[in-house]
């Protein structure tokens, strides 16, 4: 089993960011840690009648856990600890922002297991990361890589392009820095969202920050995955490159739609059958938990077919593809008759690779991925 743990606290809002996260104090997480608490005791009993869950992967993310003390990360590491087996974990993963950081912190997450980090870089121009809202330099981002590699050579660089003002070489000093000087062994490059509601969005519809060109992310696009593949990495999925047995093996495990437990406010979980997602509301998280009430705020018993769908879907992110014999064991459709239409439509296209065995996208069709996936959906 995966497990999944939000923490919705940040320092401040980014500027592009849609995510549910708060700026909260001290007393508000550690009540925030005792829903986690209730939270894991009532899955258990919900789901796996109290049996015992073995963990293969922990993936702690957020918003910001590195916002919370050591003292109060090690009381989520007992949390784990007393409600999980933990013998079988291959991986464990936390993100981590450079400017809340620290050795202390590392240290703790290690001493239950921690053997990935994941560092909410963005961009190493510290007059971007001004632009987009991001609350640390280049220097600290840095300094925070140093500081993870005493810990471990598995560390994750977010990257984000597409920045407004961003220029392609900008992009291309960003790249250089992660896989050349720093020779990170994974890396995420998004590229940027202007998602309904944020603060970056208001300021584009205002004419206040220039409009995205599309031939330059076209660019761009091209460009990390002609620079990032020349130099070692393997582009795995959509937006994730790594070096060779550096994948994520927690979202791996998600991208073959696997079943996972999310705990916190916001978090979404798969678990025998049933996708839920948490409210979006710490408060109400919180009160709901103290009555011993999980906080789910919306569930769904997917059928066999957009089970399926969703299988072939998640897939397709991948550089593996759909494999036809995996496919059919685990969902018992055989994908080439159930998605003939779709296989159809897209034969003679360069987006797609198919042969008797796999469908996948190739990398011109990872830039095209949001229009080709919702195919699949069924
Ligand atoms: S640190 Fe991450 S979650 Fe927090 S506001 Fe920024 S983008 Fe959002």
């Amino acid at each position: 089993m995966l497990l999944y743990v939000h923490i919705p606290f940040c320092s401040g809002k980014c500027l592009y960011c849609d995510f549910y996260s708060i700026v909260a104090n001290s007393t508000i997480i550690d009540s925030y840690i005792d829903g986690l608490e209730r939270e894991a005791q009532l899955v258990r009993e919900k789901y796996f009648d109290s049996t015992e869950i073995t963990l293969e992967t922990i993936y702690i993310g957020g918003g910001t856990p590195t916002m919370l003390t050591d003292s109060q990360l090690g009381r989520i590491m007992r949390i784990i600890d007393s409600n999980f087996r933990t013998y079988k974990l291959k991986e464990f993963s936390c993100e981590v922002n450079p400017e809340s950081v620290s050795a202390d912190k590392l240290a703790v997450l290690q001493s239950s297991g921690l053997n990935r980090i994941s560092i909410g870089a963005q961009t190493f121009d510290d007059a971007l990361l001004k632009v987009i809202g991001r609350r640390h330099s280049s220097a600290q981002i840095q300094r925070a890589y140093e500081l993870a590699h005493k810990f471990t050579d598995n560390i994750n660089l977010d990257l984000i392009f597409g920045l407004p003002y961003q220029t392609i070489d900008n992009l291309k000093t960003d790249l250089h820095r992660v896989a050349e000087t720093l020779s990170a062994a994974h890396l995420a490059c998004y590229e940027l969202t202007f998602s309904e509601g944020t603060k970056l969005t208001e300021m584009l519809n205002h004419s206040h920050i220039p409009t995205p060109d599309e031939d330059l992310l076209v660019e761009m696009h091209r460009y990390v995955h002609r620079f990032l593949t020349a130099n070692g990495y393997e582009h795995y999925e959509i937006s994730n490159y790594a070096k060779p047995t550096r994948q994520c093996l927690h979202n791996l495990r998600y991208w073959e739609n696997a079943e996972y437990i999310g705990l916190g406010a916001s978090a979404a979980g798969y678990i025998n059958g049933v996708r839920y997602k948490n409210c979006s509301d710490v408060d109400q998280y919180c009160r709901k938990l103290s009555d011993n009430i999980l906080s789910i705020e919306s569930s769904e018993t997917l059928s066999k077919k957009s089970r399926a769908g969703e299988t072939a879907m998640l897939a397709l992110r991948t550089s593996a593809g759909i494999d036809r014999e995996k496919f059919k064991n685990q969902t018992g459709y055989d994908p080439f008759l159930l998605f003939a239409n779709q296989i159809e439509k897209f034969r003679n296209t360069h987006l797609l690779e198919i042969d008797e065995r796999t469908i996948k996208l190739t990398p011109e069709g990872f830039l095209l991925s949001n229009e080709i996936l919702r195919e699949f959906l069924l």
